[in-house]
């Protein structure tokens, strides 16, 4: 192990020596596999727009809770600006910055950190996943005032984008999981999350959003009625699986967190008259919040959206 740590160590320093040449600030991606991240692709095309120089690199780690330690530890001792983290580390990251620094009331109620950065050498851990889906939804213009939200899977996608829908005015949000006891589990643990949250840090505005009666749950093929949201985020697209959807679920529009590929989920819903998006968005989205965490600099999104859109997707 400790070999390996060394070794990470060093490749970091490698990059940081490279990079500093240029005094160009300095992020990376940490993952496990991370050969396909479109990250670097997507935060250069920010820095272009804000007129920055930045090196943007993926970093491979092995899936071990020390060696993503080290990484991180070596990456900022070295000068490093920002860090996103991708699967598998994501509560790895959460975990490290409960212990070592503080996370944000969305990566505390995620239990994930996809965003990491200092502040007076403090390590803090941001959550943009779930802000990055509403800000999507929102430059769609589909309004989240009041409707009601279906959510197929109970993974960290669903933990994660369970507070900023609710926050972004959803009234009521109905969990659906081949597993239904996880769908159970994650309402429970969010609920208790909120309330910690609450008491802790005194967000007595708060108690509205982790309101039982807002949320339930059910198996997928119970999933039944009207909503004027559906949103897929299991990982089912990456398998040749089809969602059992109940011929009585109807909605006026569905969302796949899922991109790259045609997803027979946005399919189903569109020979219905249903108005339907991919997760491309999302991702390009959750990304433009690390960036202005990071940079404290505004981004033109309707522009980068299209631009990336057509050049990425
Ligand atoms: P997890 O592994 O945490 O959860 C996976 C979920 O998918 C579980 O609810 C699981 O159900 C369900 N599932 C998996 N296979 C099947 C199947 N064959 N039939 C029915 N349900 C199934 O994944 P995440 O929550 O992290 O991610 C979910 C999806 O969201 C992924 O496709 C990911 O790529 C995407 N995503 C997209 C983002 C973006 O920016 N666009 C950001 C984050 C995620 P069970 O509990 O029963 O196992």
């Amino acid at each position: 192990m400790l070999i390996l740590i060394l070794n990470h160590r060093q490749l970091m320093i490698n990059h940081l020596i490279n990079d500093r040449k240029d005094m160009v600030k300095r992020f990376i991606v940490i993952g496990n596999p991370i050969k396909h991240s479109k990250s670097p692709q997507i935060h250069q095309v920010f820095a272009q727009q804000v007129d920055m120089k930045i090196a943007y690199h993926r970093q491979f780690c092995p899936n071990d809770k020390e060696a993503f330690m080290a990484v991180v530890d070596a990456f900022f001792h070295g000068g490093g600006n920002g860090a996103n983290v991708t699967v598998p580390f994501k509560q790895t990251a959460y975990e490290m910055c409960r212990q070592l620094g503080g996370v944000t009331e969305h990566a505390h109620v995620a239990g994930a950190v996809n965003t990491l950065y200092q502040q007076a050498d403090i390590l803090l851990g941001d959550n943009t996943d779930g802000q990055g889906l509403v800000n999507h939804l929102m430059s769609l213009g589909w309004s989240l005032d009041g409707i009601k939200v279906a959510i197929i899977g109970a993974g960290g996608a669903t933990r994660g984008v369970l507070l900023p829908l609710l926050e972004a005015g959803v009234r009521h949000i109905t969990i659906a999981n081949r597993t239904v006891a996880k769908a159970e589990q994650l309402i429970t643990d969010f609920l208790i999350q909120g309330q910690t949250l609450i008491e802790n840090r005194h967000r007595e505005d708060l108690q509205a959003l982790f309101d039982s009666s807002r949320l339930d749950f059910c198996a997928i093929s119970e999933l039944e009625g009207q909503f004027d949201l559906v949103i897929n985020a299991t990982s089912i697209g990456l398998t040749d699986e089809q969602l059992p959807l109940s011929s009585g679920l109807k909605t006026g529009k569905a969302y796949d967190m899922m991109y790259g590929k045609p997803l027979m989920f946005l399919h189903h819903f569109a020979q219905q008259g249903a108005e339907t998006s991919d997760g491309f968005g999302m991702l390009i989205h959750q990304a433009a919040l690390s960036f202005q965490i990071w940079t404290n600099k505004t981004l033109d999104m309707a522009t980068l959206e299209s631009e990336l859109l057509s050049s990425l997707s």
